[in-house]
C-alpha cells in the first residue's frame, strides 16, 4: 500500500497519524519513507517516524533522514523498533514533524509492504541480563546520558559500553530518544566492573528530559494543550524513575529542534534534577547559562540536584568529558538514582573532591544535605587538579572567594547563617573542571 501527504509550516510540531491494516498471519512489515525537500531556507526540515500496533508503541526512529526504511518482524527490527509477533488489525505509522520551516511545502510518500507466511517465524533475540557486584556504599563514577543507533547515534550498544570501559566508569546509561528498544541488550553488558543503566530521553518539540530507570516507555508526545510535562513527570516518578531536565539552555528551533527547555510549568517545579552540564563544557548547550539558571532556581528555594551528561552519540576521541561522581549505598541502578535524588554527587572531568560541612556539635554533612546550626565549618579536600586551576566558593549563587589551587590540597572556611554553598573548579580557559552539588545551611 501507498500513503502520501504534504506538510506546510502549519503542521510544524504535530504528530500526524496514518492508519494501515496488518492482516492475520503477517510476519514482516517493510516501510519505505521518503520526503522532500530536505531543506527549506537555511535549515533542514526534520521528520521522524513512530510505529504503533493495536496495543501500543512499537518504537521510534528518531533520525530525520529524508529516506528511511523500517523493517519489523517477529525476529528482528530496524534499530529503535521492537521485534516480536505482529498483531493483526489497525496499526499507525506516525510522522513527527520536528521541524517544518516557514514557507516549506514538504511532500512525503510511504510505501508499506506486508509479508505473510512465507518467512519462517523465529523468536526475537533474547538477552541474558548481566549482573554487577553491588559492592559497598561509596562514590561511583559514571554517565547518565548517551545515544546509539537506536535513535540518532552512530554506534551500537557495544560501542557505548566500550566508551565506558575506556574511561573506567562504574556505570553508564543509555537514553535513546523516545525508545527503549536497546535496553535489554544494554542490560546484557552489565558485568562486575560496569553497571549498565537505562531509560530514555523524553524528546518533545519544546524540551528534552531524561527518564532514568524507565524500562516501559511512557507517552512522550507532550505538547501544549494535548499532554502536560507534569503528567509525564508524575508517570516517570510513579514508575520509580528519575526525571532530569536535560540541557535547558541549549538553543531551540531551528538550530537544535526542541532542545531548549520551554515548559513554563516545570521551571523547575516539580522537577528535582537538572542537567547543567551537557556534552563537553564549551558545547552548543550553553552550560554556563545552565549553571546560572540552576543557581537562580536554588535561590528561589528549590532543592534541585545538578548532573552532567556526555550526550555522546558516537566516538569522540580527544574530548574532555565530565562525569557524575555519586555517593550511593551500592552499585545498583536504584541506589545510583537515589544518590542523585538526594544531591549526593559532584561533577568532574578529573579532580576528586571531598566537600563536607561540620556543625558546632561535630556532626558532618555531605554534599546535597543540610547543615544545622548558626556557625559551622566547610571543608574541602582535592586531588587531581592541574596547574592554573582555580577554586571558587559559591555562596547563594555569587562567587565569594576565588583562589588558584595546588594539584592536591585542603581548605576550610568558618561560616555562619542560612546559605547554600557550591564549589566550582575552573581551568585557565574558565572551563568547568568540577562542580559540586550544594551543602545547605539552615
Ligand atoms: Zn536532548
Ligand atoms: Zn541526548
Amino acid at each position: 500500500m501507498q500513503i502520501q501527504g504534504t506538510l506546510t509550516e502549519q503542521h510544524n510540531h504535530e504528530h500526524i497519524s496514518h492508519a494501515f491494516t496488518v492482516p492475520e498471519g503477517a510476519t514482516r512489515i517493510d516501510i519505505d519513507f521518503q520526503y522532500e525537500p530536505k531543506r527549506t531556507g537555511n535549515y533542514g526540515n526534520l521528520l521522524t517516524l513512530s510505529l504503533f500496533d493495536p496495543q501500543g508503541e512499537r518504537g521510534t526512529g528518531h533520525r530525520g533522514q529524508p529516506t528511511q526504511h523500517i523493517t519489523l518482524s517477529t525476529s528482528d527490527a530496524t534499530p529503535g523498533y521492537i521485534p516480536g509477533p505482529l498483531q493483526p488489525g489497525e496499526w499507525d505509522i506516525m510522522v513527527n514533524a520536528n521541524l517544518i520551516n516557514p514557507g516549506a511545502n514538504v511532500t512525503y510518500d510511504f510505501k508499506i509492504t506486508i509479508g505473510f507466511d512465507k518467512l519462517p517465524t523465529t523468536a526475537p533475540p533474547s538477552y541474558q541480563r548481566g549482573t554487577t557486584n553491588p559492592r559497598s556504599p561509596g562514590w561511583y563514577r559514571g554517565d547518565l546520558h548517551a545515544h546509539t543507533v537506536h535513535s540518532d547515534g552512530s554506534w551500537d550498544v557495544d560501542g557505548l559500553v566500550g566508551f565506558a570501559r575506556e574511561h573506567k566508569l562504574d556505570f553508564i546509561t543509555l537514553t535513546d530518544h523516545n525508545t527503549v528498544s536497546a535496553l535489554k541488550q544494554m542490560e546484557s553488558f552489565s558485568a562486575d566492573d560496569l553497571l549498565t543503566m537505562g531509560g530514555f530521553e523524553l524528546t518533545t518539540f519544546y524540551g528534552h528530559a531524561l527518564a532514568l530507570g524507565i524500562r516501559d516507555l511512557i507517552d512522550w508526545r507532550v505538547r501544549p494543550g494535548k499532554r502536560s510535562m507534569i503528567d509525564a513527570f508524575n508517570e516517570v516518578n510513579a514508575a520509580n524513575g528519575l526525571f532530569v531536565i536535560a540541557h535547558p539552555m541549549a538553543p531551540g528551533d531551528p538550530v537544535c529542534t526542541g532542545c531548549q527547555w520551554d515548559y513554563e510549568d516545570v521551571m523547575p517545579a516539580p522537577a528535582r534534577v537538572v542537567e547543567v552540564w551537557n556534552e563537553e563544557w564549551e558545547s552548543m548547550s550553553n552550560n554556563n547559562d545552565a549553571v546560572q539558571l540552576w543557581y537562580q532556581w536554588l535561590n528561589q528555594g528549590h532543592r534541585l540536584a545538578a548532573t552532567v551528561g556526555t550526550d555522546i552519540h558516537g566516538p569522540r576521541p580527544g574530548f574532555e568529558f565530565g562525569f557524575n561522581v555519586v555517593y550511593a549505598e551500592a552499585l545498583t541502578e536504584q541506589a545510583i538514582l537515589e544518590g542523585i535524588r538526594r544531591g549526593h554527587l559532584y561533577l568532574s572531568t578529573g579532580p576528586q573532591l571531598s566537600f563536607t560541612g561540620t556543625s558546632p556539635s561535630g556532626q558532618t554533612t555531605m554534599i546535597g544535605d543540610t547543615l544545622k546550626g548558626e556557625n559551622y565549618t566547610l571543608n574541602l579536600e582535592w586531588t587531581g587538579c592541574r596547574e592554573g586551576d582555580r577554586l571558587r566558593l559559591i555562596v547563594d549563587g555569587d562567587v565569594k572567594e576565588e583562589t588558584t589551587l595546588e594539584p592536591t590540597g585542603a581548605k576550610s572556611w568558618q561560616l555562619s547563617g542560612k546559605h547554600w554553598y557550591v564549589i566550582e573548579i575552573r581551568d585557565t580557559r574558565d572551563y568547568m573542571r568540577a562542580l559540586t552539588n550544594p551543602i545547605f545551611a539552615e
